[in-house]
């Protein structure tokens, strides 16, 4: 079993890593360099999108370096903004629908457990959820 407060009060240092966002970027790179994951695109991790994001770049970018002869500067340069050019418009939707989801994820959080139960059963809740089967990120 787990010693929760055991675990806090032996704690010496304790860190912080908070869950934050930051604008789109216009551009991941130049020559041989690129960003790829939380350094090109840190997100709200709404959906689990934080970590699959980043494993979705992996893919990309093998992809798009495969038969690449890595000796070959600007052949790993085309690589490069082809996969740039495929990921960072997409992440960038994310990073935004997300900014979106997180200010409803936090309203709902803040709520009282009676407002809780009013906002589940006023039928408000289903309709979100419908909604976000959609694509449609409207904020509370
Ligand atoms: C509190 C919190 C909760 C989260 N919850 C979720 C969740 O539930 N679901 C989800 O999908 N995402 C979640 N995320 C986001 C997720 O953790 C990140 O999106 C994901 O880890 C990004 O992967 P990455 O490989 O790009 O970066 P990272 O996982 O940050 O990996 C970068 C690595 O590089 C290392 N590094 C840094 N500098 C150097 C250097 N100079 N030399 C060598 N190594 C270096 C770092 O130590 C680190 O290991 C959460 C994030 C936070 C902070």
């Amino acid at each position: 079993m787990l010693d929760i407060e055991g675990l806090f009060a032996e704690s010496t240092d304790v860190l912080r890593y908070p869950m934050t966002d930051r604008e789109p970027l216009d551009s991941w790179g130049e020559g041989g360099v690129t960003f790829m994951g939380d350094a090109g695109h840190p997100m709200h991790p709404i959906g689990a999108n934080g970590g699959s994001q980043a494993i979705l770049d992996g893919q990309a970018i093998a992809e798009h370096l495969t038969g690449v002869d890595l000796r070959d500067g600007a052949a790993v340069d085309t690589a490069l903004r082809a996969y740039e050019d495929e990921r960072r418009p997409v992440t960038n939707d994310v990073v935004m629908a997300n900014r979106k989801l997180n200010k409803t994820e936090r309203s709902i959080a803040n709520k009282t457990q009676n407002e809780l139960k009013e906002f589940a059963e006023s039928g408000e809740f289903e309709e979100m959820q419908k909604k976000y089967a959609k694509g449609e990120f409207d904020e509370l």
